[in-house]
């Protein structure tokens, strides 16, 4: 049997959806669970396996696998690609149980349940609801969980450095209904101030790390803070920045000889990682031009990246993803949707900026309640997404695959 369109509320139901949202939920996945991503990410792929649609584990580090998942298309349409993060953060203080999965009040409750367990289970059942009706899509839809979008976007950065492409994406991050199309680029940075250690009795002997440390950031707020309050982005939102952490010093008898302070940057196109580098760089040597003893070094976190950089997401409102996405939202919920401005950075800018793949942020359930004490996601909104991806991805891969307005 095949059809040319299928609505998918006749090959899924509501209970089979909660009941897989929740075994998402269930399986703990965050940097301290054991092998990390490892159990739900072959969750996913069995599943899918089950379903009779193709799916494949792509171990990426430390044995810890993306799953790629396809339904082949005809060839003649446009190709899509669902992509979402199989990770989580830490349970951290919340104040129900964060594994349970309870269901209460038309909700699912849990770590991850809105970031992001409820978007995979709603792309696994739109491609499922599309395998169980028979339809053939024009173009071939993709479906990439990935690993580490918490932290070094290992999963992501494993798929735009593979061949693994298609014409246009959707990131699952929760969007409430609406839908972004930019968010600001982000870079952490460390920068170190080198001291002199001495006994505190005697601090002229010594070169007090904290106090450069001070310095740089009253500099900071007195040379940059104007500078960046008078950038904007529709988008996005303006550029901004944070001074996340500091630490320095041995002991309170010793004059600092170390201290660390590390910054978060959001910048908007215009802007880039060495650009933004630059600007605190520029501020550092101004310091040590009047102060000899003045040392310091600025670093991009270790810890925060594997290779590539955390650019600006920036998609064409023009994209006939976009298009798609926006039309798919309105088929099902009546409405034309807004766009989500100054959303947090995600995997999309990774897929835009080094696969060329324009890409949509379009997900179920509220962001603020992501990394919350009472994470928790509305069933009504998963069911409204599986029918949404469903139309989306009628209409994306049923485009001629030549016809793209860049
Ligand atoms: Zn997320």
């Amino acid at each position: 049997m095949t059809e040319r369109n299928f609505d998918p509320r006749k090959y899924f139901t509501e209970a089979e959806l909660v009941s897989l949202t929740r075994n998402l939920v269930k399986i703990p996945s965050h940097k301290d669970a054991p092998g990390f991503e490892r159990q739900v990410a072959e969750y996913i792929h069995n599943y899918l396996l089950e379903q009779g649609i193709h799916s494949e584990l792509h171990p990426v580090v430390d044995g810890r696998p993306n799953v790629i998942a396809k339904i082949e298309g005809k060839g003649n349409g446009k190709s899509l690609m669902f992509n979402g993060h199989t990770d989580t953060v830490l349970p951290y203080n919340m104040t129900i149980d964060p594994f349970e999965a309870a269901v209460a009040d038309g909700k699912i409750y849990g770590r991850g349940s809105v970031d992001m367990k409820g978007s995979l289970a709603s792309f696994m059942m739109s491609m499922v609801a599309m395998k169980r009706s028979g339809y053939e899509p024009d173009g071939d839809v993709l479906f990439t969980a990935v690993i580490g979008e918490e932290g070094k976007s290992e999963g992501t950065e494993y798929i735009v450095k593979s061949d693994i492409r298609a014409d246009g994406a959707i990131v699952g991050e929760p969007s409430d209904y609406e839908y972004a199309i930019g968010h600001r680029g982000l870079e952490w940075f460390d920068v170190t101030f080198y001291g002199k250690a001495s006994h505190s009795g005697r601090p002229e002997n010594g070169v007090n790390a904290i106090e450069h440390a001070m310095t740089f950031i009253s500099r900071v707020k007195e040379d940059l803070y104007p500078v960046l309050r008078e950038k904007y982005d529709e988008y996005m939102g303006g550029s901004v920045m944070n001074f996340g952490t500091i630490t320095g010093g041995t002991e309170q008898s010793t004059v600092a000889d170390k201290c660390i302070l590390r910054i978060d940057r959001r910048y908007i196109p215009g802007e880039d990682k060495d650009s933004v580098m630059k600007e605190y760089q520029e501020i550092i040597d101004k310091l040590k031009e009047e102060d000899p003893k003045f040392n310091a070094k600025i670093e991009v976190t270790p810890e925060s990246l594997l290779e590539l950089y955390h650019p600006p997401l920036i998609t064409s409102f023009n994209e006939s993803i976009v298009t798609s996405v926006r039309e798919g939202i309105k088929d099902v919920m009546g409405y034309e949707p807004n766009i989500t401005r100054g959303i947090g950075w995600s995997d999309a800018a990774l897929l835009k900026a080094y696969a060329n793949i324009p890409t949509v942020v379009f997900g179920p359930g509220d962001l603020s309640l992501a990394h919350t004490e009472e994470e928790h996601v509305k069933i009504e909104d998963l069911v409204n997404a599986v029918n949404i991806y469903s139309r989306i991805t009628q209409n994306f891969t049923s485009l001629p695959k030549e016809d793209d307005p860049q």
